[in-house]
């Protein structure tokens, strides 16, 4: 395969990877784009800011995560599956990775105040997590459908100080609290940084976001090199929501041989089903109707159930870099306890999807007998325990 080493560096100077990107935001909010464009810009290219973001993931997020050989899975498989543990983290997943970044981000803007929009409420929980390290006000935007609930996450941010406003707008969940923390950010972009959460929205975010878990693909190719005498593994598998752990994970190995796969969960599934059209201040797939209207995502997966992915992953698909294919609920259930029994890792849903994968095209020409694979353990399963619970013994 013909290694493209354009591929995952900068986007172009409007923010586009091939066809899909941009900024597409009320001309309000697009000053505030442009000065977080010029901040991420400086900052990751001087070292004393990468140091000590470096410095703060490793002692406070827990990193390096490791890889784990999976011998008895491997040997059930016939592939080698090597995973990386990002359910190890300080808060049990990557999601820590791009909130520490954009926290350390905000306070060299000089801003003392974050706002953020979340469904299950794991990123808010995230960016709560990392405003109350550095001392940050932190207001988080939520669905009141979601507040009822989550309200297990929305304890958990007051915990940590963060102040939780619910919205009872349109459909009361995610897309709803998207527009309340916009309106925010326009009366208060002075002040105010907005922690989005994956590799989505107008430039600068996919690219920045996707930066931010950059460290997740690097260090598993430094990992996997050791563990295979210096050979890449022959695949590379993330599940996609957003697509930023995925994003992470492709960037460590989008220029070596591996092929790369993204699952996407069958009811959200918009590389799979969906088509080109511009949602939340970007031009990526997205799921609609015959009428143009976004779909409601559906999944078992909170953190998946999304109807959009970022606009890189639409790219990569575009150029056929990677693969995107999905998996359906009943075999996501089936693989989270496979792996649960086999290797005493219980993953969180989400990398349940890329895991489903795994058991279905292991011995097929998919993924042939013998390949090493590298799988991101995005999350820990405890969030989900309940909801598997129930889902399991209704
Ligand atoms: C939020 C979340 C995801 C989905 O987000 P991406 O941006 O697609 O990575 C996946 N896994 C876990 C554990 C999550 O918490």
């Amino acid at each position: 395969m013909a290694v493209d080493d354009s591929l995952m560096g900068m986007p172009s100077a409007s923010g586009r990877f091939g066809d899909f990107g941009g900024r597409y935001m009320p001309e309000s909010l697009v000053p505030a784009c442009l000065e977080l464009e010029e901040a991420f810009t400086e900052a990751w290219s001087d070292a004393s800011f990468r140091d000590e973001y470096a410095r703060l993931l490793r002692d406070y997020g827990g990193r390096p995560t490791p890889v784990t050989d999976c011998t008895r899975l491997s040997e059930r498989l016939g592939v080698r599956v090597l995973l990386k543990r990002e359910d190890l983290t300080h808060t049990g997943s990557h999601k820590i990775n791009n909130v520490v970044g954009q926290a350390l981000l905000t306070t060299r803007m000089g801003k003392r105040r974050v706002i953020a929009e979340t469904g299950a409420g794991q990123h808010g929980v995230a960016t709560a997590t990392a405003c109350a390290m550095f001392g940050l006000e932190c207001v988080v935007y939520m669905g009141d459908v979601d507040v009822e609930r989550q309200a297990l996450n929305v304890f958990r941010m007051k915990l940590l100080g963060a102040e939780v406003r619910p919205v009872s707008s349109g459909s009361r969940t995610l897309k709803d609290a998207i527009n309340e923390a916009l309106r925010d950010w326009v009366a208060s972009v002075e002040t105010t940084h907005y922690c989005l959460g994956s590799v989505m929205g107008p430039h600068p975010y996919p690219w920045m976001v996707r930066e931010f878990q950059r460290v997740v693909g690097e260090e598993a190719r430094d990992q996997c090199r050791e563990l295979l005498d210096g050979a890449d593994p022959d695949y590379v598998v993330a599940c996609v929501g957003g697509g930023s752990n995925a994003a992470g994970t492709f960037a460590g190995f989008v220029d070596t041989n591996a092929r790369l796969v993204g699952v996407e969960p069958e009811g959200g599934a918009a590389i799979g089903h969906g088509v080109p059209g511009v949602v939340h201040g970007s031009r990526s797939f997205l799921l609609q109707d015959e009428h143009g209207q976004v779909l409601e995502a559906r999944s078992i997966s909170a953190g998946l159930d999304y109807p959009g992915v970022g606009p890189e992953h639409a790219h990569l698909a575009s150029i056929g870099r990677a693969t995107y294919v999905s998996a359906g609920d009943a075999e996501v259930l089936e693989a989270l306890q496979v792996l649960a029994r086999t290797e005493g890792i219980i993953p969180a849903l989400e990398p349940a999807h890329a895991v489903a994968w795994l058991l279905r095209a292991a011995g097929t020409d998919e993924l042939p007998t013998g390949s090493t694979v590298l799988l991101t353990m995005s999350g820990r399963g405890d969030k989900d325990a309940e909801q598997v619970m129930h889902l399991l013994s209704p």
